[in-house]
């Protein structure tokens, strides 16, 4: 149980052992995620192929359940529970319902994440667990850091760390992982640089201005291309990836 106090929460917790322990804390983060409220929806008897929680399998692209009429959009089909997502789900499952047995597959957005903390948590694409799996080992990862980023240090955001995964051989752009300074709007920027099937090459050609966080974005993006091997070798002291890198 969790009960509030004067100065933080106090929490009853039963151990491994189940012996019961209370403890005060500062703050509680519930991270403990929601289950979808379709319990009473009686799907078992709709004749549809349920996971191993009961949920119904669907289609991604199409948001049907088997090849049944019955579809399945937003948080109630427990996939990315986020609110663009499940705006595009509606759309997608509501079309589909309507013209069924025309279904279709409808566009879904590469994935995007962002955590409201400080410093933010943004991920793009895929995971570094996915990328390995995809890969098998033909990928490499750039990283910055933003301790020493220019732009992080004049406004005192100094705290974080950024890794960019990319492909061996195609130099395709596969996702990223952060914490950090404006992570809410590097994110967007990879989301869309992912989208648009861009190569880590390509991404370094657009402009970067200084003196900007971004800038540090290409300094992970310029590791990472080294490390695919991909393009010139980077000059140790060059005018701009001093400062602001
Ligand atoms: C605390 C919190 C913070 C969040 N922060 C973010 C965020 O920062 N960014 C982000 O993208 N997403 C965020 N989300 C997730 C986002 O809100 C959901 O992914 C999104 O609202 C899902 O939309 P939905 O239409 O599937 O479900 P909902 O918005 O939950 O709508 C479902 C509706 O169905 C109704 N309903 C349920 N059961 C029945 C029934 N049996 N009969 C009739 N009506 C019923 C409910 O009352 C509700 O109105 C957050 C969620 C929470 C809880």
């Amino acid at each position: 149980s969790v009960e509030r106090t004067d100065d933080g929460v106090s929490i009853r917790f039963s151990g491994a052992d189940r012996s019961e322990t209370t403890e005060n804390f500062d703050y509680l983060l519930a991270a403990t995620g929601r289950r979808p409220n379709v319990d009473s929806l009686d799907i078992q008897n709709a004749d549809i192929a349920e996971d191993d929680h009961g949920s119904p399998l669907f289609d991604h692209y199409t948001l049907q359940c088997g090849d049944s009429h019955i579809f399945i959009a937003g948080d109630a089909n427990n996939e990315v529970p986020l609110l663009h997502e499940a705006a595009d789900e509606g759309r997608i499952a509501g079309d589909n319902a309507a013209r069924y047995p025309d279904v279709r597959a409808g566009l879904r957005r590469v994935p995007l994440g962002i955590v409201f903390t400080d410093p933010q948590i943004a991920t793009v694409g895929m995971t570094l667990s996915e990328v390995d799996e995809r890969c098998k080992g033909r990928y490499a990862v750039g990283e910055v850091s933003f301790e020493g980023q220019g732009r992080s240090r004049v406004i005192g955001a100094n705290k974080g760390l950024l890794h960019v995964y990319g492909e061996r051989g195609s130099g395709l752009f596969l996702g990223a992982e952060m914490f950090g300074p404006a992570a809410e709007h590097i994110g967007h920027l990879l989301a869309w640089s992912l989208q648009k099937h861009m190569t880590v090459s390509e991404m370094l050609t657009m402009p970067f201005y200084h003196p900007v966080i971004e800038e540090g974005v290409r300094t992970a993006l310029r590791d990472l291309n080294r490390k695919l091997d991909i393009g010139p070798q980077p000059i140790e002291h060059c005018l701009d990836c001093g400062p602001g890198g």
